[in-house]
């Protein structure tokens, strides 16, 4: 028997349920059906959130930085000790393998670990100065935070957004997406059970629009940190600019990967279709073009297709599923438009694309080749299970397509040859760049992109500083 938790929204450390609020249904992908309603916050109850932000901040920031750092590494073993039970709720809800789900539980907590050091090194300077003169350089949080994680990674996404707030000394107001309420409830409870302070780190879901333009119509909020599309990114990078805050973007993608001739093309196929249909593609980092040299471009177009043809697809929580569902009905009917365009433009379709069963939300793994420039999937964000496999002559004509659309987010390189990867590391416009792997992020690496993909970045250090300002001190 799967329990799925009632749910409700932590403002103010108070579980604060349906009453005679709005909702919104939570569905399960892989059968449709209707597993919970989520409450949808009033105005009443932002203002509430944003009086406890600010009282909470205050506390916060004074609180010495061991314990924060006990707080965060408190959660991650919590984390890890109910790795079963919050990875078959974000399964439910989001519909993503029960192993992918695992995972996501580990990355928070192996997150939250590395935080948890992080925020015991903030270290200022000391700059030169004459003998009698003093001038020094600290850091300090930034204040409270309003942050939106998307629905792709139901429990990863806000780790991300409630750890490095809670590890810079400031406080948190989370909405996070209303399809995947109750794995952003698990992360913010992990933390709360660690002894974190209700007024430090909220979670609030509602409708969308109302929620970021109250929020972030507030002094209180010093801080907008965002993950989703660069469409509702360059929305709210508008709404906060009136107040002046401070912001870090993380949005779409539309990631190359650059296959040469010199490549390990077997290590190539097995390691990037396992990426690619991770999540059912629905990933910002998933690789979406495959930009392959003309003389192993047939090879790579038929162990593709084979390869993902043979994906089990189902029930997530199935163990012999290597593909869930997608995780709403609006991607696999936006994923079938891009496609039958493509097709209509001349592209070749090798496997897939169709919806599979009329139960849930299914797209089958689909692979398309030649695909014209001017198809929509090869300009916008597909965020589905689709692999588009196009051929180039030479590493110029590969640089220029990957460099081609204002997205630099991720990308992948094949090659053995050690002055070519130098080459791509310098030319390609990317914030993420892996050669002859599909690791893509660790907690200690920055994950963030350039360009339309955003700007700042999450996890590393870097993901810390994010938080902080600086203040200048001169003593005479
Ligand atoms: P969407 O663009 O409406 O929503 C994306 C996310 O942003 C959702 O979590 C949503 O709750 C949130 N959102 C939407 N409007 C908002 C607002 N005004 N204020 C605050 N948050 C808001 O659409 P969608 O159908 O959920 O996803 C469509 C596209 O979004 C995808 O095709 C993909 O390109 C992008 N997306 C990107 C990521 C990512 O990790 N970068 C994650 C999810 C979706």
């Amino acid at each position: 028997m799967i329990l799925y938790p009632e749910l409700c929204m932590m403002i103010d450390g108070e579980r604060v349920t349906m009453g005679a609020r709005d909702s919104h249904p939570v569905l399960n992908p892989a059968t449709g059906e209707v597993l919970a309603h989520v409450p949808l916050a009033t105005a009443e109850d932002l203002d509430r959130a944003l009086a406890a932000a600010e009282r909470g901040f205050r506390r916060w920031r004074k609180t010495p930085a061991q314990d924060r750092a006990a707080v965060l590494q408190g959660a991650a073993r919590l984390l890890r000790e109910r790795v079963e039970e919050i990875a078959r709720i974000a399964t439910l809800e989001q519909g993503k393998t029960l192993a992918e789900t695992r995972g996501e539980v580990d990355m928070v907590a192996n997150l939250f670990d590395f935080y948890a050091g992080e925020c015991q090194r903030l270290y200022g300077r000391v700059l030169v100065r004459p003998a009698g003169l003093r001038s020094t350089v600290i850091k300090e949080p930034v204040g409270p935070v309003a942050a939106f994680a998307p629905w792709n990674f139901p429990l990863s996404n806000p780790g991300r957004k409630l750890g490095a707030p809670i590890a810079a000394g400031c406080s948190v107001i989370l909405k996070a997406a209303e399809e995947t309420p109750a794995s952003a409830l698990a992360v913010l409870q992990a933390l709360l059970d660690a002894g974190l302070p209700g007024d430090v780190a909220q979670a609030v879901f509602g409708v969308p629009d109302r929620v970021s333009r109250h929020l972030l119509a507030s002094p209180i909020i010093r801080k907008l940190s965002f993950t989703g599309s660069t469409q509702i990114g360059r929305h709210l990078l508008k709404l906060a600019a009136e107040d002046l805050k401070r912001t870090t973007m993380e949005l779409g993608g539309h990631g190359p990967v650059l296959v040469f001739e010199d490549a390990d093309t077997q290590k190539a196929l097995d390691m990037m279709v396992a990426h690619k249909f991770r999540n059912a593609g629905q990933v910002c980092v998933s690789p979406t073009r495959f930009i392959v040299q003309d003389s192993v471009f047939d090879g790579f177009v038929q162990g593709f297709s084979r390869r993902a043809a043979a994906i089990k697809v189902g029930n997530g929580l199935d163990p012999d599923v290597v593909m869930g569902p997608m995780a709403n009905p609006r991607r696999p009917e936006a994923i079938d438009q891009m496609v039958k365009d493509a097709v209509a433009r001349g592209a070749t379709l090798h496997t897939g694309g169709e919806r599979i069963g009329n139960q849930g939300f299914f797209y089958a793994p689909t692979v398309l080749s030649n695909v014209p420039l001017d198809a929509a999937i090869m300009n916008e964000e597909p965020f589905g299970p689709v692999a588009i496999i196009n051929s180039y002559r030479d590493e110029e004509a590969m640089i220029a397509e990957a460099n081609r659309l204002p997205y630099g987010l991720a990308a992948y390189a094949w090659t053995r040859d050690a002055a070519r990867q130098r080459r791509l590391a310098a030319e390609l416009e990317t914030g993420m760049l892996t050669i002859n792997s599909t690791a893509v992020a660790a907690p200690d690496a920055p994950f963030g992109g350039v360009k339309w993909s955003g700007h700042g970045a999450e996890d590393g250090i870097e993901g810390v500083e994010a938080c902080l300002v600086t203040k200048a001190i001169h003593e005479a």
